[in-house]
């Protein structure tokens, strides 16, 4: 279960949030990741010193080092605590143009730095209402993955984010986000064989909330989710990582 805080938090209110979620106990046999803004990632990663939930970066640049003002690498992110990275949000595609090439560049980077990337993908609205929901999975999986060979994607998260159940309010339903990870796991165990398929979790993304996670997570395919708006306060984030815990019975 993974939090992106998007650039939403103070490095001042990440602490107080890391702080409040320990308070509110175990959570679960569950994997916990907690993506902050960069500026807040040594907040994060310090204060979760011990807890066993890992500390995680939004982005990062598959160069090293260079001339690239404004990017970290993940070299970097790594070295600054993170443990894992997500790679590939539809905000960084839609805003910040970021391609299919230049995200199997940064997942090459992941598995040089050995730092697991939480991969995103996902359609818009358009693409499902004229049925191009499966060719734009398969696209963003094809060209993300291309040349990455099975024994290199441990660690590997997938993340399937409808791009229209993104901060709306609507989120997909059950079926609908069911119907989609199980493409996805067919797409990997065509690509990378079978155990590498079974070996990778897909979360999903889109508007979950306390409210929705246990029938999300009712799907079989759905191994854990990426929660946006829902994960900026303690309880509520607390609450979706419960209730998956308690819907999968871990
Ligand atoms: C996200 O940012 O990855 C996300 C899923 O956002 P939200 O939960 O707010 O829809």
């Amino acid at each position: 279960m993974a939090a992106n805080w998007k650039m939403y938090k103070s490095i001042a209110e990440a602490r107080a949030f890391v702080a409040e979620f320990r308070k509110l106990g175990p959570m679960g046999g569950v994997t916990v990741a907690i993506c902050p803004p960069a500026i807040a990632l040594e907040a994060v990663r310090s204060g979760l010193e011990g807890s066993g939930i890992i500390a995680g970066a939004q982005n990062a640049y598959f160069e090293n080092e260079g001339a690239f003002t404004g990017e970290i690498s993940v070299k970097q992110a790594r070295e600054a605590g993170a443990g894992c990275v997500i790679i590939g949000h539809s905000e960084r595609r839609r805003i910040f143009g970021e391609k299919d090439e230049l995200l199997n560049l940064k997942l090459n980077a992941c598995i040089r730095e050995k730092l697991p990337p939480i991969f995103c993908i996902g359609e818009t609205l358009e693409e499902r209402e004229s049925g191009k929901t499966e060719e734009v999975l398969l696209r963003q999986l094809c060209k993300g993955l291309d040349g990455i060979g099975a024994d290199s994607m441990g660690g590997f998260v997938i993340a399937y984010e409808p791009v229209w159940a993104i901060g709306t309010g609507k989120n997909a339903t059950p079926e609908q986000a069911q119907e989609a990870h199980a493409f996805v796991r067919k797409v990997l165990e065509k690509q990378k064989g079978a155990a590498a398929a079974a070996g990778t979790p897909i979360l999903y993304g889109g508007s979950v909330k306390p409210e929705n996670i246990d029938s999300l997570m009712k799907g079989p395919d759905l191994d854990g989710a990426l929660v946006g708006g829902a994960s900026l306060k303690a309880e509520s984030f607390a609450a979706i990582v419960r209730g998956a815990a308690k819907a999968r019975g871990v």
